[in-house]
């Protein structure tokens, strides 16, 4: 009797609480309802597909990217689905100035901001790294200063709403991958930043919530261009990932893990079995053949 009393009946109390804690943290889309929330890189891919899913749930958008003829398409579709408003701003995010630009126009059109969602990525090349030092300067300013100097900007209304940020990352940017190593560096950064300020959100009793979202191999078409050929794995859906992005951010989680399988699991790896971690990450190239094989 003794062992049921030690062991079997608190581990029963310790399942029961995380069922309790974790059955009162479920979504619902109406948390999304009349949300103010900027997207980027919100023309294509996974940053479009975030825009219905909030359109449908009723927000008030406003996206951007540089191509507009698809910004307005995109638009157009999300009023279509029942967003409260949608605007969209083009422009490059190797600008700080613009980035800037995007989060006051949050302020003139929206009258403020519920959710900063950090999405855009500047084109790379997948290949060996080719020693262009250039190229990496470039990469770290659109996929990553401009999220700094966005989410700067954006802080002020964040706070005043008590809002969130969303940041669009990588398994690349948690464990080293090869063929991608200046988006792999910018990736990294972003976890660097945005977790560190976290730290000092809590210290500061900020209540903005950051989320990192962790995203494996997802089926947009640049993704699938650049990678299809030579990764042995099936990418999972756009419209799906996008839904669990929103999700998370809604839930004010610090990190997000899609698809968990690809993602956190091999990540638990990483500090006990790292070279292993590294050979799984290896084992997903189809490799070439070394010269003179
Ligand atoms: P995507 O389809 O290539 O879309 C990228 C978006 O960024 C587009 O809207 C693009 O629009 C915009 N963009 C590109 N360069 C820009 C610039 N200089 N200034 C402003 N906007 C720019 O990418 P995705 O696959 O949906 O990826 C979205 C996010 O998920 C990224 O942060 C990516 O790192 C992350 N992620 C994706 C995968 C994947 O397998 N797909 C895996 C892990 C992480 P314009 O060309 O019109 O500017």
């Amino acid at each position: 009797m003794g062992w049921l009393q030690k062991i079997l009946i608190p581990f029963l109390g310790l399942v029961l609480a995380f069922w309790f804690y974790s059955a009162r943290d479920t979504f619902k889309p109406e948390m999304l309802r009349g949300k103010r929330v900027i997207v980027t890189g919100a023309s294509t891919g996974i940053g479009e597909q975030m825009a219905y899913h909030l359109a449908r749930m009723g927000s008030h958008l406003l996206l951007t990217a540089r191509t507009e003829p698809r910004l307005q398409n995109v638009v157009q579709r999300c009023l279509e689905l029942g967003a409260a408003s949608a605007h969209f701003i083009s422009g490059t995010m190797e600008d700080t100035a613009f980035a800037q630009h995007v989060v006051r126009e949050a302020q003139t059109s929206l009258g403020g901001l519920d959710m900063l969602i950090l999405n855009h990525v500047g084109a790379s090349y997948f290949g060996f790294f080719d020693g262009d030092v250039e190229h990496v300067r470039k990469l770290l300013e659109i996929n990553f200063l401009s999220y700094v100097a966005m989410a700067t900007s954006a802080l002020p209304m964040l706070k005043e709403s008590e809002g969130s940020i969303v940041v669009v990352s990588s398994m690349a940017g948690k464990v080293g991958f090869p063929f991608t190593v200046p988006y792999s560096a910018t990736k990294f950064a972003l976890d660097g930043f945005f977790s560190s300020l976290r730290q000092e959100f809590t210290i500061q009793s900020i209540n903005v919530s950051i989320t990192l979202c962790i995203l494996g191999f997802i089926d947009t078409e640049r993704a699938v261009r650049a990678a299809a050929e030579v990764l042995q794995e099936r990418p999972a859906p756009r419209d799906e990932c996008a839904l669990e992005i929103l999700k998370g951010a809604a839930l004010r989680r610090r990190e997000l893990y899609y698809r968990y399988s690809s993602t956190r699991l091999p990540l638990l790896l990483r500090d006990c079995a790292a070279e292993l971690l590294d050979y799984l990450v290896r084992s997903r190239y189809r490799l070439p053949a070394p010269p003179g094989a």
